[in-house]
């Protein structure tokens, strides 16, 4: 079967917003005017289409990166969505590998906030294209020029208007459209659906003029041909500008301003118009390279279906209905139901048994989907977050994305003993589907213990298990993850020998354990000679010294950044067990690290306070107290933004704080940077509360 849109028409857009720009509002009208929605939901009764979890509703917050696909003028849109909140680093990275370009959403009121700054600041680390929402035109207080203004202090951007609002607050009636100089008016009462087109109305026809100038000035930098044009004072055609304007836009180098009121149903139609007509498809964005793993070498893969089929897995969820499903964006070849896939990290083949498109309301089934496309794709049991899935002829490593190592740990109980079996399960999907949600049981004292990126993303998680799975719980209080480690090159003995009559028990092993890279993770290595341990009994080790890394001998916390190398030991013709082995790898392990000077280690973030600027030597103040560092500080227009590192430890209550600080002007972002030495004073109160 052909491909029913080519690669040309294809979009891959995400939108990006601070909470409450209107994210889910403007994306529920979006659908409704692709045609895919036969009714609309509003966020206030809980009844929009992309926030399909209860509790998102409630928080009018949008958590999981859904994908939904819709169509315009012969163009297929893909919305990949993105959270907004930080403490879902693993979403908002995910995304953001497989967009080729987003809708930076405003409101019309509040601007450009913290959090569109973090979103931006990601964007452009991964170097995506995009144009400019300015939503809630109809609000009091709506400031079109102003949010250009501020994009343009605050986030660096050049901000080229496409479009002037006509009226503004609740006499909001429309645009100015400055490419084809028409005024799109939309009239009270109807759902938005009509607009009448009409002239430029008199009052606007100045300020329509000025804009459209900049607009046609901004646009003749980035082409030869308009800059001649422009030069010589000739007209520009609606097909220039619109050349000129997807240019500078796909390189990069100005983001269009459109405006609006999703929640009014006002312009709308344009922004779609302008998604089709000025953001990239994937032919216009840098072709994807990738590492072969046969050849060792870089090899590019361009967005044809000709070429071999390359996707990376950005996302996997349980489907009540068939199971789990991959969500792939496809780079470059196709593939169909029944193709054996191979994911490149475990080496392992698959086949394709389903591919289902998310579309609003509905999900429609597929028999192929092709380069550039986005699909979810069941059948892939092994493959994860973050995978390369590629045709088993032609294998390539695309760069991993990489996630974090969760912060914060809590523990959690059901409130009915029965439910332990169905908490259970549900943690294992949970963890499944989120790479920084992590499970544990407390061999201990018999916790089962949660582990995540910050407070919230444990709230959402419980939440999430509240209201969609019907379970409730306890949490304790949150902890945080601290690791440990050695500081010096020790070896160490470990045995497990019991001969008192019948069958014995008899492991021995020697091992060296050395500090490895911050960061590097552990290792385990064999270097044995001969065969003073039969070979068969090597995994038995490994697994002993894994077990013993669990918990180190310092307060408890599992032990990071280490080497162990088993260098000798010995074995018995009857008595040797893998028991036996296992046990005396884990004794081994807890022999050296009492000796290797062991440490503790915190989880230190990266963070930034944005408060007007009399607050901040209090500010800078505070941070210290919390055994932080500041930076660097900015001005940014009357508000000042400090950054800097603070131990995790130091941050609970942090948001509290600082609210009374700075009478609720202030507000911060944190995300974890590295790991630290936790100070001998800190440490000794840490191990006398274990
Ligand atoms: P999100 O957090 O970015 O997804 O924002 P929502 O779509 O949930 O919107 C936040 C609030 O702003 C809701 O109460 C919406 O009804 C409201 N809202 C969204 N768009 C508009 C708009 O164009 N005008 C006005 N006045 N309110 C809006």
């Amino acid at each position: 079967m052909p491909r029913e849109f080519s690669v040309a028409r294809v979009r891959n857009i995400g939108i990006m917003a601070h909470i409450d720009a209107g994210k889910t509002t403007t994306t529920e009208r979006v659908l409704y005017y692709t045609g895919k929605l036969h009714r609309m939901g509003e966020v206030h009764d809980g009844t929009t289409t992309m926030d399909w979890m209860p509790q998102e509703r409630e928080r009018g917050v949008t958590i999981t990166a859904a994908a939904t696909t819709c169509l315009w003028r012969d163009h297929k849109i893909n919305i990949i969505d993105t959270p907004g909140h930080v403490d879902f680093t693993a979403e908002v990275e995910r995304s953001m590998r497989v967009l080729d370009s987003c809708i930076l959403l405003l409101c019309a009121v509040g601007g450009v906030e913290p959090q569109t700054e973090t979103v931006c600041r990601q964007a452009d680390n991964y170097g995506i294209p995009r144009m400019a929402f300015v939503n809630k035109m109809d609000r009091p207080g709506a400031d079109f020029a102003r949010v250009a203004e501020m994009m343009e202090q605050r986030l660096g951007s050049k901000p080229v208007a496409l479009q002037i609002p006509i009226g503004a607050e609740n006499d909001f009636r429309g645009v100015v459209d400055l490419v084809r100089m028409r005024a799109m008016v939309y009239d009270e009462g109807d759902l938005g659906e009509k607009y009448r087109v009409a002239d430029i109305p008199d009052e606007l026809q100045e300020e329509a003029n000025a804009a459209r100038d900049q607009l046609v000035e901004a646009i003749s930098e980035y082409d030869d041909d308009l800059m001649h044009k422009y030069v010589e004072g000739q007209e520009f055609s609606v097909k220039d500008i619109q050349r000129g304007i997807r240019r500078g836009t796909i390189g990069g180098r100005m983001v269009p301003v459109l405006c609006g009121a999703a929640l009014k149903n006002r312009a709308i139609q344009p922004l779609l118009d302008a998604v089709v007509d000025y953001l990239p498809s994937p032919e216009d964005v840098p072709v994807l390279k990738g590492l072969n793993p046969d050849s060792g070498k870089e090899e590019e893969r361009a967005p044809r279906d000709d070429a071999p089929f390359t996707a990376l897995a950005f996302k996997t969820v349980a489907d009540p209905f068939v199971g789990r499903l991959s969500y792939l964006r496809i780079y470059s070849g196709k593939v169909a139901i029944g193709d054996t896939v191979c994911c490149s990290r475990s080496k392992k083949r698959e086949r394709v048994m389903k591919i289902l498109e998310m579309h609003a309301n509905k999900r429609e089934e597929r028999k192929e989907c092709f380069a550039g496309d986005i699909a979810a794709v069941a059948g892939l049991k092994l493959v994860e977050t973050g995978d390369t899935v590629t045709s088993p002829r032609h294998p390539l490593v695309l760069e991993a994305i990489n996630f974090p190592e969760p912060v914060l740990s809590q523990a959690i109980e059901p409130k009915t003993r029965a439910d332990e079996e169905k908490m259970q399960e549900i943690l294992r999907r949970l963890s499944e589907e989120d790479p920084t949600f992590k499970v544990k049981m407390n061999e201990d004292t018999g916790q089962t213990i949660i582990s995540g990126m910050g407070e919230f993303h444990l709230d959402v998680i419980v939440e999430r298990m509240m209201r969609a799975d019907n379970l409730a719980v306890h949490v304790g209080t949150p902890q945080v993850a601290y690791r440990e480690t050695i500081q010096n090159i020790v070896e160490s003995e470990g045995k497990f020998i019991r001969q008192s009559g019948g069958r014995g028990q008899y492991g021995h092993v020697r091992l060296k354990l050395e500090p490895a890279e911050r960061g590097a993770g552990n290792q385990f290595v064999s270097k044995l000679k001969g065969g003073v341990i039969p070979r068969q009994f090597i995994p038995a080790v490994k697994q002993g010294v894994q077990d013993a890394l669990e918990s180190g001998t310092v307060a408890g916390y599992p032990i990071v950044d280490m080497i162990v190398t088993l260098v000798d030991g010995s074995t018995h013709e009857v008595d040797s067990s893998d028991i036996a082995y296992r046990m005396a790898g884990s004794i081994a392990v807890h022999d050296g690290l009492v000796r290797g000077n062991p440490m503790l280690l915190e989880p230190v973030m990266a963070v930034e306070v944005i408060m007007p600027s009399e607050h901040m030597g209090e500010v800078i103040g505070s941070l210290g107290a919390r055994r932080g560092r500041v930076d660097s500080t900015e001005v940014r227009g009357i508000m000042r933004a400090v950054r800097g590192h603070v131990p995790l430890a130091e941050m609970f209550g942090y948001a509290t704080d600082l609210r009374s600080a700075t009478q609720g002007r202030g507000t911060f972002v944190m995300e974890l940077s590295h790991y630290e030495q936790v100070p001998l004073s800190v440490a000794t109160e840490l191990k006398v509360k274990q």
